[in-house]
Protein backbone atom coordinates (compact mmCIF):
# COMPACT_ATOMS: atom_id res chain seq x y z
CA UNK A 1 0.00 0.00 0.00
CA UNK A 2 0.97 3.83 -0.36
CA UNK A 3 1.51 5.35 2.90
CA UNK A 4 3.32 7.84 4.47
CA UNK A 5 5.98 7.23 7.16
CA UNK A 6 8.98 8.27 8.69
CA UNK A 7 12.39 6.22 10.28
CA UNK A 8 13.11 9.11 12.77
CA UNK A 9 11.85 12.36 14.51
CA UNK A 10 11.81 15.69 12.68
CA UNK A 11 10.11 18.62 10.92
CA UNK A 12 8.07 17.92 7.83
CA UNK A 13 10.91 16.68 5.33
CA UNK A 14 11.47 13.19 7.70
CA UNK A 15 7.65 12.58 6.09
CA UNK A 16 7.82 9.84 3.00
CA UNK A 17 5.57 8.70 0.53
CA UNK A 18 6.19 5.57 -0.16
CA UNK A 19 5.07 1.16 -0.44
CA UNK A 20 4.46 0.02 2.89
CA UNK A 21 2.93 -3.80 3.63
CA UNK A 22 -0.63 -3.18 4.18
CA UNK A 23 -1.47 -4.91 8.04
CA UNK A 24 -4.09 -7.54 8.13
CA UNK A 25 -6.72 -8.07 10.86
CA UNK A 26 -6.23 -10.41 13.68
CA UNK A 27 -9.39 -12.00 15.36
CA UNK A 28 -11.96 -9.05 16.51
CA UNK A 29 -9.94 -6.53 14.27
CA UNK A 30 -10.87 -4.87 10.61
CA UNK A 31 -8.97 -3.59 7.95
CA UNK A 32 -10.35 -0.31 6.55
CA UNK A 33 -9.43 0.96 3.09
CA UNK A 34 -9.08 4.76 4.16
CA UNK A 35 -10.58 7.17 2.07
CA UNK A 36 -9.89 10.47 3.97
CA UNK A 37 -7.32 11.14 7.10
CA UNK A 38 -7.69 14.25 8.89
CA UNK A 39 -4.85 15.83 10.96
CA UNK A 40 -4.57 16.89 14.31
CA UNK A 41 -1.83 18.79 16.48
CA UNK A 42 -0.85 15.23 18.02
CA UNK A 43 0.51 14.68 14.20
CA UNK A 44 2.86 17.03 14.24
CA UNK A 45 4.02 16.74 18.38
CA UNK A 46 4.28 12.79 17.35
CA UNK A 47 6.40 13.57 14.44
CA UNK A 48 8.64 16.02 16.57
CA UNK A 49 8.85 13.47 19.24
CA UNK A 50 8.83 13.90 23.06
CA UNK A 51 10.83 12.30 26.00
CA UNK A 52 9.81 8.85 26.72
CA UNK A 53 8.04 8.05 23.24
CA UNK A 54 8.55 4.69 21.70
CA UNK A 55 7.65 4.30 18.32
CA UNK A 56 7.94 0.75 15.91
CA UNK A 57 9.28 2.48 12.74
CA UNK A 58 8.68 3.18 10.60
CA UNK A 59 5.62 5.21 12.04
CA UNK A 60 2.29 6.40 10.02
CA UNK A 61 1.11 9.45 11.96
CA UNK A 62 -2.49 9.77 11.84
CA UNK A 63 -5.64 9.24 14.25
CA UNK A 64 -8.91 10.36 12.30
CA UNK A 65 -9.63 8.29 9.03
CA UNK A 66 -13.04 7.25 7.53
CA UNK A 67 -13.30 4.70 4.34
CA UNK A 68 -14.55 1.22 3.43
CA UNK A 69 -14.30 -1.96 5.04
CA UNK A 70 -11.36 -4.43 3.05
CA UNK A 71 -11.20 -7.62 5.50
CA UNK A 72 -12.50 -8.92 8.55
CA UNK A 73 -10.56 -10.20 10.99
CA UNK A 74 -12.32 -13.68 12.94
CA UNK A 75 -15.37 -13.34 14.71
CA UNK A 76 -16.32 -10.03 13.45
CA UNK A 77 -20.27 -10.54 12.00
CA UNK A 78 -21.81 -7.18 12.11
CA UNK A 79 -19.80 -5.26 9.33
CA UNK A 80 -19.11 -6.62 5.84
CA UNK A 81 -16.58 -5.82 3.05
CA UNK A 82 -17.72 -2.54 1.26
CA UNK A 83 -19.65 -1.26 4.32
CA UNK A 84 -18.87 2.13 4.68
CA UNK A 85 -17.04 3.65 8.25
CA UNK A 86 -15.45 6.10 10.54
CA UNK A 87 -13.06 5.39 12.93
CA UNK A 88 -13.05 6.06 16.66
CA UNK A 89 -9.02 6.38 17.57
CA UNK A 90 -9.17 6.15 21.38
CA UNK A 91 -8.15 2.09 21.20
CA UNK A 92 -8.32 0.36 24.38
CA UNK A 93 -8.35 -3.64 24.95
CA UNK A 94 -11.65 -4.62 26.16
CA UNK A 95 -10.70 -6.56 29.18
CA UNK A 96 -9.60 -4.69 32.05
CA UNK A 97 -11.34 -3.55 34.68
CA UNK A 98 -11.78 0.13 33.44
CA UNK A 99 -13.05 -1.11 29.88
CA UNK A 100 -15.42 -3.56 31.52
CA UNK A 101 -16.85 -0.38 33.72
CA UNK A 102 -17.19 1.18 30.32
CA UNK A 103 -14.90 3.75 31.01
CA UNK A 104 -12.54 2.59 28.32
CA UNK A 105 -10.86 6.32 28.07
CA UNK A 106 -8.96 4.94 31.09
CA UNK A 107 -7.88 1.64 29.40
CA UNK A 108 -4.45 0.50 31.07
CA UNK A 109 -3.49 -0.06 27.58
CA UNK A 110 -4.88 2.65 26.06
CA UNK A 111 -3.59 3.94 22.40
CA UNK A 112 -4.85 6.49 20.07
CA UNK A 113 -4.49 5.61 16.97
CA UNK A 114 -1.22 7.27 15.28
CA UNK A 115 0.12 8.12 18.28
CA UNK A 116 1.93 5.45 19.70
CA UNK A 117 0.63 2.64 16.91
CA UNK A 118 0.75 3.14 13.02
CA UNK A 119 -2.27 5.17 12.27
CA UNK A 120 -4.35 6.53 9.29
CA UNK A 121 -2.12 8.39 6.88
CA UNK A 122 -2.38 5.13 4.73
CA UNK A 123 -4.52 3.00 1.77
CA UNK A 124 -5.00 0.86 4.81
CA UNK A 125 -5.33 0.24 8.38
CA UNK A 126 -6.73 -2.43 11.15
CA UNK A 127 -8.41 -1.36 13.79
CA UNK A 128 -10.99 -3.62 16.57
CA UNK A 129 -14.26 -4.03 14.99
CA UNK A 130 -15.50 -2.29 18.18
CA UNK A 131 -13.96 1.20 17.04
CA UNK A 132 -15.87 1.32 13.85
CA UNK A 133 -19.11 2.93 13.24
CA UNK A 134 -21.20 2.23 9.95
CA UNK A 135 -20.96 5.56 8.03
CA UNK A 136 -24.74 7.35 6.41
CA UNK A 137 -24.43 8.36 2.79
CA UNK A 138 -25.61 11.62 4.24
CA UNK A 139 -22.00 12.26 5.35
CA UNK A 140 -19.16 11.72 3.20
CA UNK A 141 -15.61 9.90 3.87
CA UNK A 142 -13.93 13.72 4.31
CA UNK A 143 -16.48 15.02 6.65
CA UNK A 144 -16.58 11.78 9.20
CA UNK A 145 -12.81 11.33 9.62
CA UNK A 146 -12.54 15.30 10.72
CA UNK A 147 -15.76 15.09 12.61
CA UNK A 148 -14.40 12.48 14.50
CA UNK A 149 -11.51 13.02 16.76
CA UNK A 150 -12.89 16.51 17.53
CA UNK A 151 -16.55 16.05 18.54
CA UNK A 152 -15.29 12.97 20.59
CA UNK A 153 -12.85 14.92 22.63
CA UNK A 154 -15.39 17.87 23.08
CA UNK A 155 -18.33 15.91 23.94
CA UNK A 156 -16.51 14.21 26.50
CA UNK A 157 -14.76 16.94 28.33
CA UNK A 158 -18.19 19.29 27.74
CA UNK A 159 -20.80 16.79 28.57
CA UNK A 160 -19.43 13.61 30.62
CA UNK A 161 -16.67 14.84 32.33
CA UNK A 162 -18.10 19.32 32.43
CA UNK A 163 -21.61 18.08 32.57
CA UNK A 164 -22.52 21.83 30.86
CA UNK A 165 -26.35 22.05 30.52
CA UNK A 166 -29.06 24.01 29.31
CA UNK A 167 -29.22 27.85 30.36
CA UNK A 168 -25.28 27.67 31.53
CA UNK A 169 -22.47 30.08 30.61
CA UNK A 170 -19.18 28.53 28.59
CA UNK A 171 -16.06 30.74 27.38
CA UNK A 172 -14.51 28.50 24.75
CA UNK A 173 -10.77 30.17 24.56
CA UNK A 174 -9.59 29.86 20.86
CA UNK A 175 -11.85 30.47 18.10
CA UNK A 176 -10.50 28.21 14.90
CA UNK A 177 -9.27 24.66 16.22
CA UNK A 178 -10.78 21.77 15.41
CA UNK A 179 -12.02 20.24 19.41
CA UNK A 180 -12.76 24.74 19.95
CA UNK A 181 -14.99 24.64 16.79
CA UNK A 182 -16.44 21.57 18.09
CA UNK A 183 -16.91 23.00 21.35
CA UNK A 184 -18.67 25.69 19.92
CA UNK A 185 -21.44 23.66 18.56
CA UNK A 186 -21.67 20.73 21.28
CA UNK A 187 -21.76 24.06 23.95
CA UNK A 188 -25.09 25.43 21.63
CA UNK A 189 -26.61 21.78 21.11
CA UNK A 190 -27.17 21.71 24.60
CA UNK A 191 -28.59 25.01 25.12
CA UNK A 192 -25.55 27.08 26.60
CA UNK A 193 -24.53 30.61 25.89
CA UNK A 194 -21.38 30.58 24.32
CA UNK A 195 -18.39 32.98 24.91
CA UNK A 196 -15.32 32.90 22.77
CA UNK A 197 -12.27 34.52 22.75
CA UNK A 198 -10.13 34.52 19.69
CA UNK A 199 -6.81 35.72 17.95
CA UNK A 200 -8.31 37.54 14.79
CA UNK A 201 -11.79 38.99 13.35
CA UNK A 202 -11.58 35.96 10.79
CA UNK A 203 -11.60 33.12 13.30
CA UNK A 204 -14.27 34.97 15.24
CA UNK A 205 -16.33 35.31 12.34
CA UNK A 206 -16.11 31.49 12.07
CA UNK A 207 -17.05 30.97 15.84
CA UNK A 208 -19.87 33.68 15.43
CA UNK A 209 -21.01 31.24 12.40
CA UNK A 210 -21.22 28.27 14.16
CA UNK A 211 -23.40 29.80 16.78
CA UNK A 212 -20.91 31.56 19.38
CA UNK A 213 -23.35 34.54 20.72
CA UNK A 214 -20.22 36.85 22.56
CA UNK A 215 -17.01 37.29 20.86
CA UNK A 216 -13.83 38.96 22.33
CA UNK A 217 -10.78 39.64 20.06
CA UNK A 218 -7.91 39.27 22.17
CA UNK A 219 -5.64 40.93 19.92
CA UNK A 220 -7.75 44.02 21.13
CA UNK A 221 -8.71 43.10 24.34
CA UNK A 222 -5.72 41.94 26.04
CA UNK A 223 -7.24 41.49 29.66
CA UNK A 224 -10.12 39.51 27.79
CA UNK A 225 -10.85 37.65 31.51
CA UNK A 226 -12.09 40.96 32.99
CA UNK A 227 -13.92 41.38 29.54
CA UNK A 228 -15.64 37.90 30.43
CA UNK A 229 -16.05 39.18 33.80
CA UNK A 230 -17.87 42.58 32.69
CA UNK A 231 -20.31 40.79 30.55
CA UNK A 232 -21.08 38.22 33.06
CA UNK A 233 -22.29 40.97 35.44
CA UNK A 234 -19.30 40.70 37.40
CA UNK A 235 -20.10 36.70 38.25
CA UNK A 236 -17.50 35.10 35.71
CA UNK A 237 -19.08 31.97 33.53
CA UNK A 238 -20.00 28.66 34.93
CA UNK A 239 -17.45 26.84 32.35
CA UNK A 240 -14.33 27.49 30.55
CA UNK A 241 -12.71 26.01 27.71
CA UNK A 242 -9.31 25.97 27.47
CA UNK A 243 -7.28 23.93 25.57
CA UNK A 244 -4.43 26.45 24.76
CA UNK A 245 -2.72 26.31 28.40
CA UNK A 246 0.37 28.60 28.33
CA UNK A 247 -0.46 32.52 27.94
CA UNK A 248 -4.32 31.61 28.06
CA UNK A 249 -4.84 29.66 31.71
CA UNK A 250 -4.43 32.40 34.42
CA UNK A 251 -6.73 34.49 32.55
CA UNK A 252 -8.98 31.63 32.48
CA UNK A 253 -9.20 31.19 35.99
CA UNK A 254 -10.38 34.34 36.37
CA UNK A 255 -13.12 34.35 34.03
CA UNK A 256 -14.40 31.09 35.94
CA UNK A 257 -17.34 32.36 38.13
CA UNK A 258 -17.26 30.98 42.09
CA UNK A 259 -18.04 27.47 41.61
CA UNK A 260 -17.11 27.08 38.54
CA UNK A 261 -15.33 24.22 36.14
CA UNK A 262 -12.39 24.55 33.96
CA UNK A 263 -11.97 22.23 31.44
CA UNK A 264 -8.93 21.17 29.48
CA UNK A 265 -8.17 18.44 26.84
CA UNK A 266 -5.00 19.64 25.60
CA UNK A 267 -2.64 22.96 25.10
CA UNK A 268 -1.72 24.08 21.52
CA UNK A 269 -0.15 27.14 23.36
CA UNK A 270 2.30 24.93 25.48
CA UNK A 271 1.96 22.59 28.19
CA UNK A 272 3.96 24.82 30.95
CA UNK A 273 2.33 27.70 32.78
CA UNK A 274 2.22 29.53 36.32
CA UNK A 275 -1.08 29.30 38.38
CA UNK A 276 -2.31 31.66 40.83
CA UNK A 277 -3.54 28.82 43.41
CA UNK A 278 -5.21 31.21 45.18
CA UNK A 279 -8.05 31.30 42.27
CA UNK A 280 -8.39 27.26 42.47
CA UNK A 281 -9.16 27.03 46.17
CA UNK A 282 -10.65 30.82 46.50
CA UNK A 283 -13.39 30.46 43.75
CA UNK A 284 -13.87 27.02 44.83
CA UNK A 285 -12.83 25.97 41.02
CA UNK A 286 -13.05 22.12 39.60
CA UNK A 287 -10.42 21.88 37.34
CA UNK A 288 -11.42 18.55 34.33
CA UNK A 289 -9.11 16.81 32.63
CA UNK A 290 -9.78 14.40 29.93
CA UNK A 291 -8.15 12.92 26.73
CA UNK A 292 -10.74 11.50 23.97
CA UNK A 293 -14.02 9.93 25.04
CA UNK A 294 -15.74 6.50 25.98
CA UNK A 295 -17.09 4.21 22.89
CA UNK A 296 -20.37 5.55 24.54
CA UNK A 297 -19.77 9.38 23.69
CA UNK A 298 -18.24 8.59 20.08
CA UNK A 299 -21.73 6.46 19.33
CA UNK A 300 -23.64 9.70 20.60
CA UNK A 301 -21.80 12.69 19.23
CA UNK A 302 -20.91 11.04 15.78
CA UNK A 303 -25.12 10.25 15.84
CA UNK A 304 -25.53 14.07 16.03
CA UNK A 305 -23.01 14.73 12.88
CA UNK A 306 -24.69 12.11 10.81
CA UNK A 307 -28.43 13.67 11.80
CA UNK A 308 -26.37 17.23 10.73
CA UNK A 309 -26.86 19.01 14.20
CA UNK A 310 -22.94 18.92 14.51
CA UNK A 311 -20.87 19.86 11.54
CA UNK A 312 -17.40 19.71 10.62
CA UNK A 313 -15.68 22.27 9.80
CA UNK A 314 -13.45 22.49 6.86
CA UNK A 315 -9.95 24.14 5.95
CA UNK A 316 -8.45 22.33 3.38
CA UNK A 317 -7.70 18.71 1.68
CA UNK A 318 -4.32 17.94 0.41
CA UNK A 319 -3.55 14.60 -1.49
CA UNK A 320 -2.15 11.41 0.93
CA UNK A 321 1.50 12.24 -1.22
CA UNK A 322 1.63 16.14 0.23
CA UNK A 323 1.18 15.02 3.80
CA UNK A 324 4.37 17.14 4.55
CA UNK A 325 2.57 20.37 3.30
CA UNK A 326 -0.39 19.76 4.96
CA UNK A 327 1.05 19.55 8.09
CA UNK A 328 3.34 22.94 7.16
CA UNK A 329 -0.65 24.00 6.88
CA UNK A 330 -1.56 22.90 10.31
CA UNK A 331 1.92 24.55 12.30
CA UNK A 332 1.06 27.72 10.55
CA UNK A 333 -2.42 28.48 12.31
CA UNK A 334 -3.81 29.89 10.14
CA UNK A 335 -6.31 27.22 9.17
CA UNK A 336 -9.84 27.61 9.62
CA UNK A 337 -11.14 24.13 10.96
CA UNK A 338 -10.02 20.81 9.75
CA UNK A 339 -7.32 20.18 7.10
CA UNK A 340 -7.76 17.01 5.88
CA UNK A 341 -6.22 14.20 3.14
CA UNK A 342 -7.66 12.45 0.14
CA UNK A 343 -7.03 9.22 0.38
ZN1 LIG B 1 -8.77 -1.80 28.91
Amino acid sequence: MKAILFHSHGGPEVLQYTDFPAPEPTPGEVQVRLRAAALNRADLWVREGWPGLKLEYPHIPGADGAGEVSSLGEGVSDLKIGDRVVINSSISCGKCSHCLAGKDNLCSEWHLLGETIRGTYAEYVVVPAVNLLPLPQSIDYEGAAAASLVFHTAWHSLITRGRLGEGESVLVVGASGGVNTASIQVAKYVGAKVYVVGSSPEKLALAESLGADELIDRSKEENWAKVVYLATERQGVDVVVDNVGAGTMPLSLRAARKGGRILTVGNTGGPKFEIDNRYIFGKHLSVLGSTMGTHTDYATVMGLVFEGKLKPVLDRQFPLKEAAAAQERLATGQQMGKITLGI
